[in-house]
């Protein structure tokens, strides 16, 4: 009964017996793994978690990311990452990001590349910023036609319908060729 190998979302333990550790979250009922790797349950402190292979593929906090945008909702967005301190990873964790503070008509689309800050853990769920300078929005398109936009001063227009909109762009928007992250 030593060694248990968990994918994303396998149930690992109880909420009522163990707490949820690293790599894992809690559904509300049950304790589940965030990632793959190998089941540690302690006893002791009645902890569950996940020894991950990688320890690369979660963000520690104060790591810069870039992901793709998979859901806007109304005060925060949810990123899948792509990118940890521009090391490439594959376990596609998510993260969330608070977008309550942020003045722009829209913050970012889904299936926009953003970059941002790991701010916390917790319970579970990875929270990252985007209110500095370099964080934001790396490459977007337009909302209404979805063709090419630029850069005009805070604003972003399409060069396609001239349609004109905001999001939160980070400095270094346009500057980089993340455009090969798009499927
Ligand atoms: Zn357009």
């Amino acid at each position: 009964m030593s060694k248990f190998y968990t994918f994303p979302g396998d149930k690992i333990a109880s909420i009522e017996e163990y707490e949820a550790g690293y790599n894992t979250f809690d559904d509300g009922n049950m304790v589940r793994a965030a990632t793959v790797g190998e089941k540690d349950i302690d006893k002791v402190t009645r902890t569950a978690k996940i020894k991950h292979p990688k320890m690369l593929s979660i963000p520690r906090v104060g790591d810069t990311i870039i992901g793709k945008v998979a859901a806007v909702m109304s005060s925060m967005i949810a990123v899948t990452i792509d990118y940890i301190n521009g090391k490439p990873t594959t376990s596609k964790v998510e993260c969330v990001c608070s977008t309550r503070n942020i003045r722009k008509k829209n913050v970012a689309l889904v299936n926009d590349i953003v970059t941002l800050k790991i701010i916390n853990h917790l319970n579970g769920t990875i929270h990252a910023a985007m209110d500095e300078s370099d964080l934001g929005v790396l490459f977007t398109k337009c909302r209404k036609c979805g063709g090419k936009v630029v850069q005009m001063r805070d604003a972003i227009k399409c060069t396609e319908c001239s349609w004109i909109d905001e999001r939160k762009l980070s400095t270094n928007f346009g500057k980089s060729d993340f455009l090969k992250l798009r499927e």
